[in-house]
């Protein structure tokens, strides 16, 4: 969600005249795009705004501002803890942002917009990535409350873009040469119903099937209450919906699920996986998992670490519980020390690393369509592309190949995170 808004708040950016650059100190502008969800993300902006204080002292043109879900959730305090900041930008406002550097220059800083009160999405474009991959929001706003949880609080309440306004983005999308979009939502399954119209996910996702040069589309994230059996329907017939489905579960204990706000069983939960796993064909399932959530007792935790070895998933990923306050659970008084969320957390990821290697391993000899990303972050020598199911395959360099190029690969060797493949080209 925060790269979608990164591309759009670039693309205002540049329509007056900015230009990016990778080298901080001769920079004109700083925005921190943050996040709220944990606090060590928080720890760490604060930790660069102080840092960003010397180039402040260097440059007296230099405009720091700070958006995205910490600026909503502290305000105007952000200004109090870090003076240097000039501009605090919510959520909500991000299509002001030239107005409120404009204000800046004429020598009124500590502009701050933190808004929440719009009823409908403002439609902005997105600077060009310069990828075959775009992030396309469907949605903002959480409206389930969740007790750990610090986005509904941030993010406000769930409104929808209109069907029209997504296939129109996404048609446009693919005349540009796009191949892959990625529907973003903090619960997709909830997308629609503010219209009271009938209108759902499912809809949604009959309407984008097919659209020319779409080869894939992505969607995140869903959730175990709201998505029905239409739904998953409809994720079933689209001919260019991915196999990759990441439905976070949070917790293996319904006395822990019922504590966290998320109105679904591991009964239910366990139900509609069936339904995906029979609809949605090769389906690679994916999830979300909270160690150490207030009150969580060994035999709770026993039923996560069940689960993830009934389940099976691909890929789990495993958080620490974090104190978030304004939020229920943050003075819920049967907090878990540190050191036992420490070691379950370990311990899920044990379990789990061997069940993604064992559900990876029965790749090797298998050939799968991958896009190619270019270089792996790790080996320049390496490139690498994804399957439909979002597993990341490596393969040595290749000039006849280009980024955004569909191709097959064939695995050679699976790990636990990656698989090693040849491209059968030709
Ligand atoms: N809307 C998505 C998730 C958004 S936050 C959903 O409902 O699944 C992404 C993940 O961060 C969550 O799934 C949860 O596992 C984790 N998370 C959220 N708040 C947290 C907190 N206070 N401590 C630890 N993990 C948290
Ligand atoms: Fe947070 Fe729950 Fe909303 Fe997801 S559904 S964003 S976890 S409140």
């Amino acid at each position: 969600m925060n790269t979608a808004d990164s591309e759009r708040l670039s693309h205002q950016l540049e329509s007056v005249g900015y230009t990016p650059t990778e080298d901080v100190e001769i920079a004109d502008l700083i925005l921190l795009n943050t996040c709220a969800v944990r606090e060590n993300a928080e720890t760490k902006v604060y930790g660069r705004i102080g840092e960003l204080m010397r180039l402040k002292r260097k440059n007296k043109n230099l405009i720091l501002a700070v958006t995205g879900c910490m600026a909503q959730k502290n305000q105007a305090e952000m200004f109090k803890r870090a003076p240097h900041i000039d501009i605090v930008l919510g959520t909500h406002n991000i299509q002001h942002i030239n107005e409120m550097i404009e204000e800046v220059q004429r020598g009124h800083t500590h502009q701050i917009n933190v808004d929440m009160d719009n009823s409908v999405l403002p439609e902005l474009e997105a600077k060009p990535n310069g990828t075959f991959y775009a992030w396309v929001p469907i949605m903002n706003g959480c409206n389930k409350f969740c007790t750990y949880c610090i986005v509904p609080h941030v993010r406000g309440r769930e409104i929808s873009r209109p069907v029209e306004a997504i296939v129109k983005e996404v048609t446009e999308l693919g005349a540009k040469g796009f191949k892959e979009i990625t529907l973003l939502g903090q619960n997709v399954n909830s997308y629609g119903l503010d219209f009271k119209d009938g209108t759902d996910f499912g809809t949604l996702v009959d309407a984008l099937d097919g659209i020319p040069g779409i080869e894939r589309i992505r969607y995140m994230t869903s959730h175990p209450q709201d998505m029905t059996k239409s739904m998953i329907d409809a994720l079933g017939r689209s001919s260019n919906i991915v196999t990759h489905l990441h439905l976070p579960i949070q917790s293996g204990s319904n006395r822990i699920l019922k504590k966290m706000n998320r109105h679904y069983t591991v009964e239910h939960y366990k139900e509609l996986l069936s339904y995906c796993r029979e609809k949605i064909k090769d389906v690679v399932v994916t999830t979300d998992i909270i160690a150490g959530f207030p009150g969580e007792t060994e035999e709770d935790f026993l039923a996560t670490l069940q689960l993830l070895k009934d389940v099976r998933y691909d890929m789990a990923y495993t958080f620490i519980y974090s104190k978030r306050s304004g939020t229920p659970a943050a003075t819920m008084d049967d907090q878990v020390p540190e050191e036992v969320k420490r070691v379950r957390l370990q311990t899920l990821m044990d379990v789990q690393n061997e069940i993604s290697y064992e559900l990876n391993k029965p790749m090797e000899g298998q050939v799968f369509d991958i896009i190619v990303e270019g270089p792996s972050p790790r080996d320049e020598d390496m490139w690498f592309g994804r399957t439909s199911g979002n597993k990341m395959v490596l393969f040595p360099k290749d000039d006849s190949l280009s980024i955004g190029e569909t191709v097959p690969a064939y695995i050679d060797k699976a790990q636990t995170w990656v698989c090693y493949g040849t491209i059968q080209k030709g």
